[in-house]
């Protein structure tokens, strides 16, 4: 079973048809990017699938569940990262995650709080107001507070926006490695390498269309190039 089927979704703000009739499937334990250039539907698909936003028209299952008619369900699975997410910034990032694991069930409270600091890496720092975080110290917090609780599907918008090399690459060794324990991941990234370092399989969506996918070998061999960022400027061109 896949754990996202998405047929001929459609989703319109009024009048703008954001996405018109995307189709695509990620397989269980898949790590699946989505591309395209900015406006082109990416964090509108995100939001529609983690349930945030009503479907127009179309179908889509996750995990099995209808995401329409089972949306409890549906949400009891997913972790979903927004590219903009907050904290609560006059708690301490300790607290911040042991305010996420409360929850959830007594029993596993304990493995998820060590799982978010073995992720948010924060060390000594953890016990310090996130007010005084970073930028990448705080979204390394909220990739901590997402995969911590080990959901069935992680869903990630523009998961390093905004990090240096370092914190990017770290996070992207965390993401891949929640992907070996049994999370599948779907994410949108502006960054080609780490799409193409990252992804199983990746679609390339252009207004509002699916206009290219596959796995990054597939897609470097279908364009003749030799980097994911030429297949891009090829296909949107
Ligand atoms: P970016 O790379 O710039 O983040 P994106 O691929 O994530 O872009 P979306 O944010 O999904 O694109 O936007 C897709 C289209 O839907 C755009 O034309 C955008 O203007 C429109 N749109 C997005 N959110 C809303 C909204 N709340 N109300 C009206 N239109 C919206």
């Amino acid at each position: 079973m896949a754990a996202i089927e998405v047929i001929n979704l459609t989703k319109k703000y009024g009048q703008l048809e954001a996405l018109k009739g995307i189709s695509f499937s990620v397989n269980e334990g898949e790590v699946f990017g989505l591309i395209g250039p900015n406006g082109a539907g990416k964090t509108t698909t995100l939001r529609v699938l983690s349930t945030l936003l009503e479907v127009t028209s179309g179908e889509v299952r996750i995990g099995g569940y209808d995401l329409v008619k089972q949306a409890d369900q549906v949400r009891k699975i997913i972790s979903y990262l927004p590219e903009d997410a907050g904290t609560y910034k006059n708690m301490k990032g300790i607290e911040y995650l042991r305010f996420i694991a409360e929850f959830f069930d007594e029993k596993d409270r304990d493995e998820m709080l060590r799982r978010g600091v073995e992720i948010a890496r924060l060390d000594e720092r953890l016990n310090d107001r996130i007010d005084t975080y970073s930028k990448g110290m705080q979204r390394r917090l909220l990739v901590a507070r997402a995969l911590m609780i080990k959901p069935k599907l992680a869903i990630l918008d523009e998961l390093t926006s905004g990090l240096d090399v370092i914190n990017a690459q770290t996070i992207r060794r965390i993401v891949k490695e929640s992907a070996r324990q049994g999370t599948t991941v779907l994410l949108s990234s502006h960054n080609m390498l780490e799409v193409e370092l990252m992804c199983d399989r990746i679609a390339l969506i252009d207004d509002g269309r699916i206009v290219a996918s596959g796995t990054p070998a597939e897609l470097k061999a279908r364009y003749h190039a030799g980097n994911i960022e030429d297949v891009f400027v090829e296909v949107v061109r």
